[in-house]
C-alpha cells in the first residue's frame, strides 16, 4: 500500500493526516458531489522538486467546483499557495502525487433535507503520497467494456467529480476480471471516449488522432502536454477526430495519457494485436519528451513547472 506523508490540508489548516476526519453523514461521501485534481511533483534534473502543471490543474479544480456550486474554494494563489505548503510541510523532497478534493460537507441550517448543491456547505481538503514514475513506458493489454462512459448531459464528464469515478472503477473491474490492464470506453453514441482514468490517442499512419472535447471525455492535462510534444518533435498531423471501434481495433499504434500513468502504450485490445504488440515509436518519442518535460528539462516550456522551495 502507498504511504502517505503524515501532514495533510483540512479547511484552511495543515494538520496531522490522523487528527482529519469527516463525519459519516458528509454529503460527498454520500452522493458523490465532489471534485478533485490528481497533480504530480518531480525531481527535476537540477534536484530539486517542483510541480508540473500546477497552475493548469488548479483552473480544472476551479471549473469542476463551479459546476458542483462549491463557491467557497480559495482563489487561485490561495490554491497555489496551499498544495505548496502541503508538500513543505512534509519536506517532500521525491516524486510524489498531490490529490486536492473540494468537496459539499453539510446542510446548512434552514436548508431543510435533500440531495442537492445549494445550502449545502463545502470542504476542502489536500493530501500527497510518494509516487514514482514508471521506468519505462507501460505496454497495456486493453478491453472495451460493456459499460459504456457517463455522458456529459448526466454528469459533466469534462469535470473531475468524484461520482464519476463508480463509472471508471465498474469499467476498471470489468478490464481485471478479462485479465487486461485497462478499459477503454465508448461514449453512448459508440465512440471512443477514454480509458479509466487516461485519454486516448491513436497513430494511423502519418495521423494522430484523439477525441475531441465533445467525446463525453476529461480534457486531459496530459493530453494537451502530448499534443504540444507531438507537434514540437514528430512530423505527425494532429487531429481532434471522433474514433470508433474499427479505428481503435486497427490502429497502427494505441497509447493512453494521464497524470498518473504518464504515457503507457497499448498493445492488444480485445485480442487484437496492436502494431508489433510492443510499444510503437510515436508512445516512445513521446514517452522521453514527457519524461524530460515534467523535470524542466525543455528549454521552451520551463513555465510548465514551479519549484517547490
Ligand atoms: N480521463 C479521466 C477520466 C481521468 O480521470 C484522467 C486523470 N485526471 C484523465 C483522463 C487524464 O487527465 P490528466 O492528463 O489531466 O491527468
Amino acid at each position: 500500500a502507498p504511504r502517505h506523508y503524515g501532514w495533510v490540508h483540512l479547511d484552511g489548516e495543515l494538520r496531522p493526516a490522523g487528527d482529519a476526519s469527516l463525519p459519516l453523514t458528509t454529503q460527498a461521501f454520500n452522493y458523490g458531489t465532489g471534485v478533485f485534481e490528481g497533480i504530480r511533483a518531480y525531481r527535476t534534473h537540477a534536484g530539486a522538486l517542483a510541480v508540473f502543471r500546477l497552475d493548469d490543474h488548479l483552473r480544472r479544480l476551479q471549473a469542476s467546483a463551479r459546476l458542483l456550486k462549491i463557491d467557497s474554494l480559495p482563489d487561485l494563489p490561495a490554491l497555489r499557495d496551499a498544495v505548496l505548503a502541503v508538500l513543505r510541510r512534509n519536506e517532500c523532497n521525491e516524486d510524489c502525487y498531490i490529490r486536492p478534493l473540494a468537496f459539499k460537507k453539510a446542510l446548512l441550517p434552514g436548508a431543510g433535507f435533500g440531495v442537492k448543491l445549494h445550502g449545502v456547505s463545502d470542504g476542502f481538503a489536500i493530501n500527497c503520497l510518494p509516487m514514482p514514475s514508471p521506468p519505462v513506458i507501460g505496454a497495456l493489454r486493453c478491453c472495451v467494456p460493456a459499460w459504456r462512459r457517463v455522458p456529459d448531459y448526466c454528469i459533466p464528464a469534462r469535470a473531475k467529480v468524484t461520482g464519476l469515478y463508480a463509472n471508471s472503477a465498474l469499467a476498471m473491474e470489468a478490464a481485471h476480471s478479462a485479465g487486461c490492464d485497462d478499459a477503454i470506453l465508448l461514449n453512448v453514441l459508440g465512440n471512443v471516449a477514454e480509458a479509466t482514468t487516461t485519454n486516448v490517442f491513436i497513430r494511423k499512419g502519418r495521423r494522430l488522432l484523439t477525441p475531441p472535447s465533445t467525446a463525453h471525455i476529461l480534457e486531459g492535462i496530459t493530453r494537451d502536454t502530448v499534443r504540444r510534444l507531438a507537434a514540437e518533435h514528430t512530423d505527425l498531423v494532429i487531429e481532434e477526430r471522433d474514433i470508433a471501434l474499427t479505428d481503435l481495433y486497427g490502429a497502427d499504434e494505441c497509447f493512453l495519457t494521464g497524470t498518473g500513468r504518464e504515457i503507457a502504450a497499448v498493445v492488444a485490445i480485445d485480442g487484437y494485436q496492436i502494431g508489433d504488440g510492443q510499444p510503437g515509436p510515436t508512445a516512445s518519442a513521446l514517452f522521453e519528451q514527457y519524461r524530460a518535460a515534467v523535470r524542466g528539462g525543455l528549454d521552451r516550456h520551463s513555465d510548465w513547472i514551479t519549484p517547490v522551495y
